[in-house]
């Protein structure tokens, strides 16, 4: 019996369907405890000064813990964007606009969504959300301490 022309199975299908629980850590933990009081709180690096948001536990570049404590106004300035156009399950109806957000005082992004744009046409998406926006948080009004508790941002 020959077996040189049957094609090899490469695939199989599955499902998983987890719930788990995700371990925060002491700094992200402060920061999630944060948005449920409509405060974003972020960190600064003792060496360099940088200001991070979302916090980190030490400075990357630095190598030293960043334990200093500030809160950030809801409001920055867009540097990037993009705009989904099409769907991921679980994720939101397409279209939708993610932005790498420069709130005042940070000097990392925050990645989010920028709702109340209009999405029709994809080429006033630019004169919308571009590079200098300014944006402000909107808070969602049940908030659980994740980042979602920021329901996105909007156009100031
Ligand atoms: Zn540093």
């Amino acid at each position: 019996m020959s077996t040189e022309s049957t094609t090899p199975i490469t695939t199989q299908r599955v499902h998983w369907d987890l719930n788990y629980d995700v371990h925060l850590g002491a700094t992200w933990g402060r920061f999630m405890q944060g948005l449920t009081e409509q405060r974003i709180l972020a960190n600064r690096c003792p060496e360099c000064s940088r200001v991070f948001v979302p916090p980190q536990a030490y400075c990357e570049s630095c190598f030293v813990k960043t334990d200093e404590w500030l809160e950030l106004p809801p409001e920055g300035v867009v540097e990037a964007f993009t705009v989904a156009w099409q769907g991921f399950r679980g994720g939101p109806t397409p279209p939708y606009a993610i932005a790498g957000i420069r709130l005042d005082g940070a000097s990392t992004l925050l990645m989010h969504y920028v709702g109340g744009l209009d999405l029709g046409n994809p080429h006033t998406v630019r004169e919308q959300i571009g590079p200098g926006t300014r944006v402000r948080a909107v808070w969602a009004e049940q908030r659980s301490g994740q980042i979602l508790d920021i329901a996105h941002f909007e156009k100031i």
